[in-house]
């Protein structure tokens, strides 16, 4: 049988990326529509990425279930947005949040001063498991947004080694090199060899 797991989100963006990532090998289910996923109270990545599993394995029997949480850290803000990265600005809003973060980085003029790193939590819950995958990506604050595609802090991320921030990447190109790739493709390879061999 087709190995599957449910990603416990409600946000269409990550769920693309995600089926994206994984490819064709692992089929990703959705959770049902009715399913709401409490605010986010975790102190960490890690917290909230299982909370989310947790509460999704609740309405989901006998599957893996998968739990993701990401957040952009800044170094010369002490790590915010950090776990608040959603609701950075006080309400789930992008185009709010990147105003405020710019508004925080105006003094720093030096790209060395505007360092950040995008940090995903991937849990994944369910058949005796309890495991956690991490994939981080450093880049640096744009003194602009730049860019249309992706979501989030995306228009304000640059990749150096690039020159152009994850809003003026496509699908392809961001999931190359992504935070969420890297925490999924061990995640990928985890359940593809665990099934192989046990
Ligand atoms: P959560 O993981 O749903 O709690 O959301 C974390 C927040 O971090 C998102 O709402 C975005 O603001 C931000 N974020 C997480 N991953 C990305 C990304 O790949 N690009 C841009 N912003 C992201």
């Amino acid at each position: 049988m087709k190995l599957c797991f449910y990603l416990a989100t409600k946000n269409k963006n990550k769920v693309i990326e995600v089926k994206d990532i994984i490819g064709d090998e692992i089929e990703v289910f959705l959770p049902p529509d009715f399913i709401e996923f409490p605010e986010e109270i975790g102190n960490t990545l890690e917290e909230n990425a299982y909370i989310k599993a947790l509460h999704l394995s609740k309405y989901i029997i006998d599957e893996y279930i998968v739990g993701e949480d990401s957040g952009l850290f800044v170094e010369k803000l002490n790590g915010l947005p950090g776990i608040i990265s959603a609701r950075f600005s006080g309400e789930r809003n992008d185009k709010k949040n990147i105003e405020k973060l710019l508004k925080m980085m105006e003094k720093f003029k030096r790209k060395e001063d505007r360092k950040g790193k995008f940090i995903t939590i991937a849990c994944l819950l369910g058949k005796g498991e309890k495991r956690f995958f991490k994939g981080e990506i450093e880049g640096i604050i744009t003194f602009q947004p730049r860019g249309t595609n992706g979501f989030g802090y995306d228009p304000v991320f640059e990749i150096p080694e690039i020159g152009k921030t994850f809003a003026e990447l496509s699908l392809e190109e961001k999931n190359k090199i992504s935070h969420r790739t890297k925490a999924f493709l061990k995640l990928k390879d985890y359940l593809i060899n665990k099934h192989k061999t046990g």
